[in-house]
């Protein structure tokens, strides 16, 4: 592969284990399996969405990408650079490059700094450096998040929660990044609100050439944004397909079961049979052997509970871990 072709970003075997509990002598007691040998690749320009339930992994498996945490095992490549390997001058560098975008961004705000402060504070990996160039800057950012320039003197708490969340994204791209993790962007967000934040996601995008790692615990948000979707069980990667395969021929059980939670919108299709996931996902503290899903899965087999089933070509773009494909 030609440096043009290679992903803009490489993850394999990726693996994040917590200790939940130690002895008085240190003795790691139980472990939290948080991801489990996770791999793919993210192409430069696409949006690919990591959807999941909570407990799944995503929000661990996207700050790990980031090196905002270090894994137990395996690598995470970023153009040419491994960055668990990096230094700490080159890995500042890449910071500027490669952003998150948190579900609620007044969480991360400083409350006593105001919208330009905030926003400011990623200048320090710019050439921007005089007070006008750089409230010039903020004004000019938080005109690009659909804000004025007259909103940099706010606070955070004076703020709707959608317009804090576009500060947020005015304080991502503050630092001119590449690449994005948006973090359960909408989440908190009314429906309404919800669907002019993805708009802005997307415009954004087209016009600055982004690349998303797109966060969500349903998938009918990411139906509109994303290129391609892959599915996390309890820290493992259950299926990897574009988009319109995956809607249209979900191959793993438990995308089926994601799929028929979605609200369906067209009146004439209200009467479709669902099929709802039933209980709760198991503790990531000791997971079911076998495929993870087992205990949940309706068309579970003997084998299920023993053997762990590996993500399998089962289309043309598309990837399952599930017997019932092999
Ligand atoms: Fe269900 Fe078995 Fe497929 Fe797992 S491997 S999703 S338990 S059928």
């Amino acid at each position: 592969m030609t440096a043009a072709t290679l992903p803009l970003i490489e993850v394999r075997g990726l693996t994040k284990h917590f200790a939940a509990e130690q002895s008085l002598w240190g003795t790691v007691r139980k472990v939290v399996h948080a991801v489990d040998d996770v791999s793919f690749d993210i192409h430069a320009g696409e949006t690919l969405g990591l959807v999941g339930e909570t407990g799944s992994g995503k929000s661990t498996l996207g700050r790990l990408i980031l090196n905002l945490m270090l894994p137990t095992s395996g690598t995470v490549r970023y153009r040419e650079h491994e960055i668990f390997e990096v230094d700490r001058d080159r890995m500042r560098r890449l910071r500027g490059e490669m952003q998150i975008v948190f579900q609620d961004p007044f969480s991360s705000f400083d409350p006593r700094m105001t919208v330009r402060e905030i926003i400011a504070e990623g200048f320090v990996h710019t050439d921007i450096r005089s007070q006008a160039a750089r409230n010039d800057r903020v004004a000019e950012l938080l005109r690009t998040v659909g804000l004025t320039g007259a909103h940099a003197d706010g606070y955070p708490h004076q703020f709707s929660g959608g317009q804090r969340q576009r500060i947020g994204i005015a304080r991502a791209l503050a630092v001119n990044p590449r690449f994005i993790v948006l973090d359960e962007p909408v989440s908190a967000l009314d429906v309404s609100v919800q669907s002019q934040i993805l708009n802005l996601l997307a415009d954004l995008r087209a016009e600055f050439g982004l690349t998303y790692l797109f966060i969500a615990h349903d998938l009918s948000v990411v139906k509109y944004l994303c290129t391609r979707v892959a599915v996390m069980y309890l820290g493992k990667l259950v299926e990897i397909a574009d988009r319109k395969d995956l809607f249209a021929n979900p191959r793993h059980p438990y995308t089926r079961k994601l799929l028929s939670a979605v609200p369906i919108a067209d009146p004439a299709q209200r009467d479709r049979p669902r099929s709802l996931l039933e209980g709760d996902i198991p503790s990531p503290i000791d997971p079911p052997k076998g495929c993870r899903f087992h205990t949940r899965c309706p068309e579970v087999m003997d084998r299920c509970r023993t053997e762990e089933p590996r993500l399998t070509k089962c289309g043309s773009n598309q990837l399952a871990a599930c017997y019932l494909d092999g």
